[in-house]
């Protein structure tokens, strides 16, 4: 799949709910209210679309959320999915907050998962607490440590929040190359509603890596895992620091992603309202992979440049109004 402008589509995440057992601050509103779950593709469905992907070229999936790990069953559908490695598919990979990664570490380097996202901005209890509102770091880092020993390479997502996880980032470099785990640093990304003001929230990464030289040798390399992160490597611990800029740095020229939504809906961009309902074509009577694929390849032939992000406005309404949680992080 070639977009309009030339890039070729190869990595497919699919938020396979929107719930969650957390509440993030900067990603959902404490009463969050959620879908019906009448409105969601079920496992088969999605598995059904996941196989229209690959046969169209997507090679990456990566599925996520709300919180993957807590669809009931969701395991099925990593298994489904783990038995098209080596046929179309050659990565399958999630996000995911940790907290039951202790019931699944085994399960999901069993389905062929090799690598993860865990989602920790801060190793400090009381702050991981009010950054999560509902959150305990002790699950979370339990479950990190059973994905470890269940050979799983692990990689940990920090949002940079001002004011919050600023004057941490060197203990948790020094935390992560003491367990050989790859740090990716995200700068917080104008969507959906929260309960506060984004705006305060904001810490630019350039500003970060800067802090971070002072401590850390950093030293660019051109790796690449097929995501938007930026990779240096720490001299001092061996292990990589990804920063992904959405605001300060465009990162679309080289993007290859598309986003699905639990209920069917393509986004061919996280920072634009354009989208595609695949839900209908896929359960239209007697609808064959091929007309699905037909939908697929007229919404990627939409595929937008870029996104329009902007942070300065101050007070004013999210960019996009969905959040996070539905198009998956
Ligand atoms: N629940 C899983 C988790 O937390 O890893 C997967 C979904 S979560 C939406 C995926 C990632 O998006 C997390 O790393 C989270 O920190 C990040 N995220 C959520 N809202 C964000 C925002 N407004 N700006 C930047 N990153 C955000
Ligand atoms: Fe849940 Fe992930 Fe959003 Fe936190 S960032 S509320 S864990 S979906």
């Amino acid at each position: 799949m070639i977009d309009p402008f030339g890039r070729s589509i190869s990595y497919l995440r699919v938020s396979v709910t929107d719930r969650c057992d957390l509440r993030c601050v900067y990603c959902m509103a404490e009463d969050m209210t959620f879908l019906p779950k009448a409105d969601l593709l079920s496992l088969e469905e999605l598995d059904r679309l996941c196989g229209v992907f690959i046969g169209l070229g997507v090679r990456k999936i990566r599925l996520t959320g709300g919180e993957p790990l807590v669809r009931r069953d969701v395991m099925a559908l990593f298994r489904n999915l783990g038995a098209r490695l080596g046929s179309g598919l050659d990565e399958l990979t999630v996000t995911t907050n940790g907290t039951q990664l202790g019931r699944y570490a085994e399960d999901l380097r069993a389905a062929g998962v090799r690598r993860i996202n865990v989602s920790l901005d801060t190793l400090d209890a009381a702050k991981f607490a009010a950054a999560t509102r509902w959150g305990k770091i002790d699950k979370t880092l339990d479950g990190i440590f059973a994905a470890k020993a269940a050979g799983l390479a692990i990689k940990i997502n920090a949002v940079a929040l001002k004011g919050f996880n600023e004057d941490e980032f060197d203990s948790m470099v020094a935390w992560c190359g003491e367990h050989g785990f790859d740090l990716c640093l995200i700068e917080t990304m104008p969507l959906g509603e929260i309960d506060g003001d984004r705006t305060d929230q904001y810490l630019p990464l350039s500003r970060v890596r800067e802090r971070l030289s002072r401590t850390w040798t950093l030293t660019d390399t051109d790796y690449a895992t097929g995501g938007p992160a930026r990779y240096v490597r720490v001299e001092e611990t061996g292990q990589r620091i990804g920063f992904i800029t959405p605001l300060t740095h465009n990162f679309c020229e080289s993007c290859n992603r598309v986003r699905l939504t639990c209920t069917g809906t393509l986004y061919m961009c996280l920072g634009q309202e354009d989208a595609a309902d695949l839900r209908a074509p896929l359960r239209r009577p007697g609808a064959t992979d091929e007309d699905v694929a037909e939908a697929v390849r007229a919404a990627i032939a939409r595929k937008p440049k870029g996104h329009d992000f902007v942070i300065d406005r101050r007070g004013a309404a999210p960019a996009l109004s969905r959040h996070m949680s539905v198009t998956g992080g």
